[in-house]
This record gives C-alpha cells, sequence and structure tokens, in this order.
C-alpha cells in the first residue's frame, strides 16, 4: 500500500517518514505523488478538524490513502495560544516564519517565570482512505518554554519548547524527539490503529 503525506513542510515529512518506516507500507511524498501544489486551507478550529481537511484533500487530489499531522504549540500562560495558529503566529507563514514566531513567543513570555511557562505540543494524525475510511490518533508532549534559544536542530518552536532533562528538542538527536515528542506519540499509535485496520 502507499501512502501520501500530507504536508508541504520537509522536516515534518522527514520526521514522518522516519517514524512510520517500521509499518510495511511505502510513505511517500507530495512531490513523488504530484501533488506539491496542493495547500488546503487549515480552516478548522482543531487540529484534528485541520488534520481531517488536509488529509481529506490530498487524498481527492491522488486517489490513496493520505495521512496529516496537524500539530502546535499550546502555552499555558497564553491562555492555549499559539495551539492551530502556531504555524503564523507572527503573521508570517511559511519555511521563513519560525524565526518571528520564536521572537513573538519569547517576546509575549517576558517576565513570566519558569514555573508559569509550562506548554505542550499536540499532533493530530489523519488518514483519510479513497472510500471514506478514517483512521486518526493524538499524542501530546508536556514540557516548558525557555528564556532564550537552544540548539539548532528540528524545526519550528524547538529551540524554545524544553523537556524533562532540562534540553530543547533542537538539542535532542532524531532519535531523542521521536521517543517523547507529540508526534512520536501519535504516529506510534497511529501505527498500531492501522495495522488492526488492514487486518479487518
Ligand atoms: P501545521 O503544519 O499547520 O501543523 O503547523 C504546525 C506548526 O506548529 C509548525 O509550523 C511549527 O511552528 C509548530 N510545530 C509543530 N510541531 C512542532 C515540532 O515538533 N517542533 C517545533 N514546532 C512544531
Amino acid at each position: 500500500m502507499k501512502l501520501v503525506i500530507a504536508s508541504n513542510n520537509n522536516k515534518k515529512i522527514a520526521e514522518m517518514r522516519r517514524i512510520l518506516s517500521l509499518l510495511d507500507i511505502s510513505v511517500i511524498t507530495p512531490a513523488d505523488a504530484g501533488c506539491a501544489h496542493l495547500s488546503p486551507e487549515e480552516t478548522g478550529s482543531t487540529f484534528s478538524e485541520n488534520a481531517q481537511i488536509k488529509a481529506a484533500e490530498f487524498c481527492r487530489y491522488t486517489d490513496l490513502p493520505s495521512i496529516a499531522d496537524d500539530s502546535g504549540l499550546c502555552v499555558d500562560a497564553l491562555g492555549g495560544e499559539p495551539g492551530v495558529y502556531s504555524a503564523r503566529y507572527s503573521g508570517e507563514e511559511g519555511a521563513g516564519a519560525d524565526e518571528a514566531n520564536i521572537d513573538k513567543l519569547l517576546q509575549s513570555l517576558e517576565g513570566v517565570p519558569k514555573e508559569r511557562r509550562t506548554a505542550r505540543f499536540v499532533s493530530a494524525i489523519c488518514c483519510v482512505f479513497p472510500n471514506g475510511d478514517t483512521v486518526t490518533a493524538e499524542g501530546v508532549c508536556e514540557g516548558y518554554i525557555g528564556f532564550m534559544r537552544e540548539g539548532n536542530g528540528g524545526f519550528g518552536y524547538d529551540p524554545v519548547f524544553m523537556v524533562e532533562s532540562g534540553k530543547s528538542f533542537a538539542l535532542l538527536s532524531d532519535a531523542e524527539k521521536d521517543s517523547v515528542s507529540h508526534r512520536g506519540k501519535a504516529l506510534r499509535l497511529f501505527s498500531d490503529k492501522i495495522a488492526q485496520y488492514l487486518k479487518k
């Protein structure tokens, strides 16, 4: 079976392919499937609604099962923001927005002490099949927002998202991030669920 990743974020695609590599499924990119131009509007108010919108559009276009991750950062001191707006928090969009998003986040949390900087990453996974069936999963990673950037790895808010060890996501190896991350948890649960689905 071929499964199209419904995303144009290359860093996210790399994480998803890495974590799904244990499945006996050929996981292909939008470029491989001839649909790299698709950019569905994320009009949902939850991560799971947006994951469904993205997966459904790629599935409709390719007629292949398509899997989307919709994810984001929820910061307690900001009432859960940036949430579903994580990718465009600063007003900028696309690969170049990461730095501006982090700057805005650090500014919004200026003066907030460590114990009130708690936050979590959420990943909602949705796979849509051409017959309309869906398989979904969600994963959460608890942490807190640091006071400055640490490390160069990963993407998005990784340099300022700190996990229990006191290290930012950007300082973790790929395997370390995958073992604790929201996306790692969601995709491992998804892997179990799709194995069950395919046995039916
Ligand atoms: P999406 O592509 O609409 O799901 O946007 C998700 C946004 O949330 C990304 O652009 C990042 O800003 C942020 N994000 C999600 N997952 C991660 C992660 O693992 N590390 C850092 N930032 C993330």
